[in-house]
């Protein structure tokens, strides 16, 4: 085996020794102690042995002592020494293939860290684009809707003025609305809803959600009902807009995908949960396609057929449902129908406070008299902005200074000391977090109210804001009941207002009913289907083309569109479809 022939090699132990491998001596003859003392079972060791040619071979040796003496020394070993250099060879090189493997799975391991770091990096720069983007948006927004209630209250303004006035203000609104739309979305995509949890009265929302729905499901000719079953409770407490969201997505598409048959919304009570299933009679939906629709753009044949809709619906219904604590569950049959269920808590609560009702509802006019000067500072980088709300303020009876920037916050808060602070958070030179947290740290800075004004898209900008020392928070763009609601509960002011009118109808809104007689139906259904979906351009569109026939109804229709009364109209389309039907 090491190239000797028989009679050359020195059959000795120490000849033995002297060919094996320098560092793997102290290996057999450790493992010979262990077989000779007991330690181990048998010698088998595997080690290096120098050839005759100075070459290196790998040698199993394996040994058993066949003869020992009286007190059980060992005298005789017999044993064989196998070559096994092919062996360690294929074993060195599986080894050093293996660790080549771990190395690359380590580099592969890095290189995907790296790309989700960066893949999370993407992410927080897209939030804080949206972030920046709603305050970029939000701002300009805030003047125009604050100047347009500006303007609205100054009397000078004739009844035509103030008609277009508020159309500014409901179309302000509106974008505003569709800029918190398009931040749901990215929202959930970065992770950042959260739902609220107040009082809110179960039978008016269902009952809004009904009348919107009804006459979809009527326009259509279809079946509709709203099925209770059990004491449900009328005030509870839960997200009465997230609920709204999903309700109206998963029987909106009930109606979108039925053209037959009934409609229907069930709810029972199941302990301080409720559970609602949303039924119809369509197509039905084939299980491989039933857990794939709550994916993102996820349409089936059918879904894409109608031309309508994004596939984002059911997401990110989805995603509220699970916010809210609860599972949407989809049964279908094809050809019978599918049922869309989730119950989620809603517990009994007792009913909301009226005050924030009715105060949105008064118009503040002035301060009482009788009370002391209040001094009040703005704190606001964007004049236009600044401008506004200290007219605003003036107007009704404050003592009001404007600072453009924390700095000057401060210094004019030592110089004057204002009883009420609304601080702008983000300014340049120094935001509003730190003006805020240093006033709090000067004589008289524990006293002052400061509510922050804030554009931020995140509501979790809440806690940081809250915990730099502010009172309270206003989204802008500024509404100014919410303004003057604020003041007045933390000052303990009292105002003079006037009262608006019983039904809440704003200026310049026609009070003459609406007579839709004689108006073509299938008008009548293009109206209600754009003015379901706020869509301003199709309701004008369905106008234009009865104008000819019908001139005074166009008309009235037209104010309605332009002040966004899309809940009125869709109530006085359904009231006729219901006296057509009777
Ligand atoms: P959209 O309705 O905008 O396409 P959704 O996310 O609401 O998006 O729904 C995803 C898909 O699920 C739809 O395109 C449709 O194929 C299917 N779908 C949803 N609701 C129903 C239903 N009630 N009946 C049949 N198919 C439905």
């Amino acid at each position: 085996m090491l190239g000797y022939a028989e009679e050359a090699f020195d059959n000795s132990h120490a000849a033995f020794e002297r060919h094996i491998h320098p560092e793997d001596t102290s290996r057999v003859s450790g493992a010979l102690q262990d077989y000779f003392s007991g330690k181990s079972d048998g010698y088998r060791v595997e080690f290096r042995m120098r050839c005759k040619d100075g070459a290196w071979k790998w040698v199993l040796s394996r040994g058993k002592v066949i003869d020992r003496d009286a007190a059980g020394k060992p005298l005789r070993m017999i044993g064989t020494q196998t070559d096994i250099t092919d062996r360690m060879r294929v074993d060195e090189e599986l080894s050093a293939y293996r660790d080549h493997l771990e190395e690359e799975v380590r580099q592969r391991t890095a290189e995907l860290a790296a790309a989700k770091e960066a893949a999370e990096a993407a992410n927080r720069a897209k939030s804080t684009f949206l972030s920046n983007m709603s305050h970029e948006l939000r701002t300009p927004l805030n003047a125009i809707l604050g100047f347009a209630q500006l303007m609205g209250r100054d009397s000078r303004i004739p009844a035509e003025g103030l008609r277009n006035l508020d159309i500014i203000n409901r179309s302000g609104r509106h974008l505003l609305a569709l800029i918190n739309d398009v931040l749901d979305i990215s929202r959930i995509e970065a992770g950042r809803v959260t739902v609220s949890n107040a009082p809110f009265d179960l039978d008016d929302t269902l009952s809004a959600i009904e009348d919107m729905i009804r006459i979809r499901a009527e326009t259509k000719g279809l079946d509709f009902g709203v099925e209770r079953s059990g004491l449900l409770p009328r005030f509870v407490k839960g997200d009465a807009n997230r609920l709204r969201q999903v309700l109206i997505n998963l029987l909106g598409n009930a109606v979108k995908y039925t053209d037959s048959g009934r409609v229907s919304l069930r709810l029972r009570p199941e302990g301080d949960r409720i559970c609602f299933e949303v039924a119809d009679t369509g197509p039905g939906i084939a299980p491989e396609h039933q857990q794939r629709i709550f994916q993102p753009f996820y349409q089936t044949d059918i879904g894409i057929a109608k031309g309508e809709g994004t596939g984002l619906g059911l997401t990110i219904s989805n995603e509220f449902v699970r916010l809210m604590g609860g599972e949407i569950r989809v049964t279908s049959t094809v050809g019978q129908g599918s049922q869309f269920a989730f119950s989620i808590p809603l517990p009994e609560t007792d009913a909301p406070a009226e005050e924030a009702v009715t105060v949105a509802q008064r118009r503040v006019v002035s301060l009482k008299p009788n009370q002391p000067p209040v001094r009040v500072l703005v704190v606001e980088d964007n004049a236009d902005s600044r401008l506004l709300i200290t007219h605003l303020l003036e107007d009704v009876g404050f003592v009001v200074k404007g600072a453009a920037n924390g700095q000057e916050a401060i210094e004019s808060f030592q110089a004057w000391q204002p009883h009420f602070i609304w601080m702008d958070m983000r300014m340049p030179v120094l935001d509003g977090y730190v003006a805020t947290q240093r006033i709090r740290a000067l004589p008289g800075g524990d006293k002052v109210k400061i509510v922050a004004l804030t554009a931020s898209a995140f509501q979790e900008d809440q806690s940081a804001i809250l915990a730099a020392g502010c009172d309270d928070l206003l989204p802008k763009p500024l509404e100014e009941a919410r303004l003057f609601q604020v003041m007045g509960d933390l000052l303990g002011l009292e105002f003079n207002c006037a009262e608006a009118a019983a039904d809440n109808k704003s200026p310049g809104e026609p009070t003459s009913a609406l007579d839709l007689r004689g108006i073509d139906p299938s008008l009548r259904v293009a109206l209600a289907r754009a003015a379901e979906t706020l869509d301003v351009e199709g309701c004008m569109e369905a106008v234009a083309r009865m104008r000819a026939a019908h001139p005074d109804t166009a008309a009235v229709l037209e104010t309605l569109i332009q002040s966004f009364r899309f809940d009125r109209l869709l109530a006085e389309l359904q009231r006729e479809s219901g006296q057509t039907e009777a």
